[in-house]
């Protein structure tokens, strides 16, 4: 079986350090510093380790959004949310230990097939509604699902992953516009606060993103993008299955409040009757959901 993970036994009785680990390949680079695969040296357990260099997160001036990523991420407990184990740092690192995702990045399978089946589409859909219903129910919104967020596990389950921008909610903060604008719905563009439900806005790109190869509001210059996104003007390719845009069209709702909710995901005709959602042993689906959401 799966080995039991060592790293987090007694949470603060244990200090780590670099001389624990046999670092081996980069896994990707990060905008801080590499993150490699990992085996600690006790126990042989594989794990990513996600290396920060202290300089440059001073110099971007985003150590809270790094003390928040640990805070919340450490304390986050599901099947399809990345682990983060523990974390240490020497005079210039700041190192997070996390689950290893053996399958990488959506974003690459997305690349390699162009576009995703119905079936995996679905698939995907009902594990990240399921672990978003888990976050949300622990007041934590994302803020930043997108294909490069999201890692796969050894049998190709989905990882929430980068906690980099998420929040407690609700929140009056004002997220600097930087980056795309592919996934940000009209409350965030429009710079008005916002709740838990910009991440059901992110479903709904995401899903039709996968289905179609690029994201529905997708444009040459940021300023169409911008207009896109506040006119929701949504177009389906002819290929598109009618369940999957009864599901966009519910999640792609100007007004937040109008969006189909995560329990409403879980349980849409389309995800149900094409989902193959397999949960990893202890697993009993839907037992946290009778308090949340
Ligand atoms: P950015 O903000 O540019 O996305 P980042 O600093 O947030 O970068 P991550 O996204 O966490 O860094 O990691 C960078 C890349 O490393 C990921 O896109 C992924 O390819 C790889 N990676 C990160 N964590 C893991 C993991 N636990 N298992 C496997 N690969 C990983
Ligand atoms: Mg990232």
């Amino acid at each position: 079986g799966v080995p039991r993970c060592p790293l987090t036994l007694s949470p603060h009785s244990r200090m780590f350090s670099l001389d624990d680990f046999e670092v081996g390949r980069p896994l990707g680079k990060g905008k801080f510093g590499n993150v490699y695969l990992a085996r600690e040296r006790r126990s042989g357990f594989l794990v990513a380790l996600k290396v920060l260099f202290k300089s440059q997160v001073e110099q971007d001036g985003v150590e809270h959004q790094l003390r928040r990523e640990i805070e919340i991420q450490s304390h986050l407990r599901h099947p399809n949310v990345l682990r983060l184990y523990n974390y240490f740092h020497d005079r210039r690192r700041v190192f997070l230990i996390l689950e290893f995702a053996p399958q990488g990045e959506l974003y690459k399978e997305l690349q390699r097939y162009r576009r995703l089946s119905a079936t995996r589409t679905a698939t995907l859909m009902e594990e990240l509604a399921d672990a978003l219903l888990y976050c949300h129910g622990r007041k934590v919104i994302h803020r930043d699902i997108k294909p490069e967020n999201l890692l796969l596990g050894l049998k190709g389950e989905l990882k929430i992953a980068d906690f980099g921008w998420s929040v407690h909610a609700p929140s009056l903060r004002r997220r600097t516009l930087c980056g795309t604008l592919d996934y940000l719905p009209p409350e965030m563009v429009e710079g008005s606060s916002h709740d838990e439900k910009v991440d059901l806005w992110c479903l709904g790109v995401l899903c039709y993103e996968l289905l179609v190869g690029h994201p529905p509001f997708e444009s040459p210059s940021a300023a169409d993008t911008y207009r896109r996104i506040t006119e929701v003007d949504l177009h389906f390719p002819p290929h598109v299955p009618e369940g999957a845009r009864d599901l966009i069209r519910r999640l792609l709702q100007r007004v937040p409040g109008q969006r189909l909710p995560l329990r409403g995901v879980l349980g849409h005709p389309w995800v149900r009757g094409h989902s193959r959602r397999v949960l990893p042993p202890g697993n009993v689906r839907s037992d946290h959901r009778v308090t949340t959401d």
